[in-house]
């Protein structure tokens, strides 16, 4: 008889969201006048910029004409675009490779594809709180997770430790969801710890872009010793707006061997049993994301996002809460005023203000008792909601 895989039972349920859903509804059902800020959601409120639009409208019009239609596309990218991306490690100070970039549908679909190139005896470091998937994903492929805690003593940017031995270490700088950064000399610890140890890191920059520090890697790739223990997973969701249309890359790197295998080559093999490929429309309107007016203009939404930060940091600050992100990243993690709940403060900001965020409970133990804000929201509402909180948190 088919045995389902049971694991799915151990998987937490998705009631963080339900819950704010739920009880952000029954607050406008009974007070239907009133005017809700959503400053909670991690997904981009700016639509793509033009230089990409215009790159989509031209590849479309290609798959429309017989002698610039194109088929399948290279399971691993359009060769052009792992150029473009090879270019911009460049400029970021890291050598990566053509051949070490792999373009894919987005950051989630590899975090999780990614596995089949490890054993599922292998164990898993996970820092909290973290992003959902690191531990979803390996909770239904059979791992055992090590949960390491970090908070405000270490700025959320817990060291390596023993306790933080394992084979599979995943490190998400910028965070989700607190938004605090790595330093180089931070990061650096992680990358000689990996390789003592022979671990690999599975590191996430999603919100790469959003680093102003000089101090502060983009790239794992820009630390010595990088190209021999991690894996680095990108995308362009909140970097240009992507979200809803997919795209995103991983860098496998040639000097990546474990026990004899080259993971570069099995993540080659992999791609050309999973997948068929981005869509050559995409991989288009992605190149355009990379070229000099596709930057400028990215860099131009980056700022709105930038100025929606500064205005929660300014409110935090006046108030004087003790808060990490917004600075080197589009998220704000806060401390609850006077040793509230996430949830308590929750309530407690939709009742008075109207202001919607995310409980820290969500995303592990060590994230009860704070709150995370986004600023990927529309400008005028975001001043409006920090606004509020300023006035809320200093008549304490
Ligand atoms: N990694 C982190 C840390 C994220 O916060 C997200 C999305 O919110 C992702 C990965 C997934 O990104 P994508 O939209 O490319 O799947």
């Amino acid at each position: 008889m088919l045995k389902p895989n049971r694991r799915y039972g151990e998987l937490k349920d998705t009631y963080l969201f339900n819950t704010i859903y739920r009880k952000t509804s029954e607050y406008l059902e009974a007070n239907p006048d009133k005017k809700v800020y959503r400053m909670g959601v991690g997904d981009v409120s700016l639509p793509l910029c033009k230089a990409v639009i215009d790159a989509l409208h031209k590849a479309v019009d290609d798959q429309g004409c017989a002698d610039t239609f194109h088929g399948y596309m290279p399971e691993v990218g359009d060769p052009e675009l792992r150029k473009a991306i090879s270019d911009y490690y460049r400029n970021m100070g890291a050598r990566v490779s053509e051949n070490e970039i792999f373009v894919s549908s987005g950051a989630c679909d590899d975090l999780g594809d990614i596995l089949e190139l490890f054993d599922q005896d292998n164990t898993v470091m996970v820092i909290e709180p973290a992003y959902p998937e690191y531990v979803d994903t390996n909770i239904l492929a059979g791992r055992k997770v090590i949960h390491l805690t970090s908070g405000e003593e270490n700025g959320f940017l817990p060291k390596p430790c023993e306790e933080a031995k394992a084979d599979i270490l995943y490190i998400c700088s910028p965070n989700n969801p607190t938004g605090a950064a790595f330093s180089r000399k931070g990061l650096q610890e992680w990358v000689d710890f990996a390789n003592e140890i022979g671990a690999v890191i599975l590191f996430d920059a999603a919100y790469e872009i959003f680093i102003e520090d000089e101090d502060i890697p983009h790239s794992v790739y820009e630390l010595d010793g990088a190209d021999r223990c991690a894996i680095e997973i990108c995308s362009l969701s909140k970097t240009a707006g992507f979200t809803g249309t997919r795209l995103g890359y991983t860098v496998v790197p040639c000097k990546l061997l474990r026990d004899g295998m080259s993971l570069n080559e099995m993540w080659s093999r992999n791609r050309e049993t999973r997948t068929n490929g981005v869509s050559y429309i995409l991989q288009k309107g992605a190149l355009a994301v990379f070229t000099p007016q596709g930057q400028k203009q990215i860099h131009d939404n980056l700022s709105v996002y930038k100025e929606n930060a500064s205005y929660f940091m300014e409110a935090l600050d006046a108030a004087g809460i003790w808060y990490c992100g917004g600075k080197n990243s589009p998220y704000i993690w806060m401390r609850c005023p006077d040793g509230m709940s996430g949830w308590d403060f929750f309530d407690y900001l939709l009742r008075e203000i109207q202001v919607v965020g995310i409980p820290g409970d969500g995303f592990g133990a060590c994230g009860r008792g704070y709150f995370r804000f986004s600023t990927f929201g529309n400008r005028e509402e975001t001043k409006e909601a920090a606004n509020r909180l300023c006035k809320l948190l200093k008549k304490e």
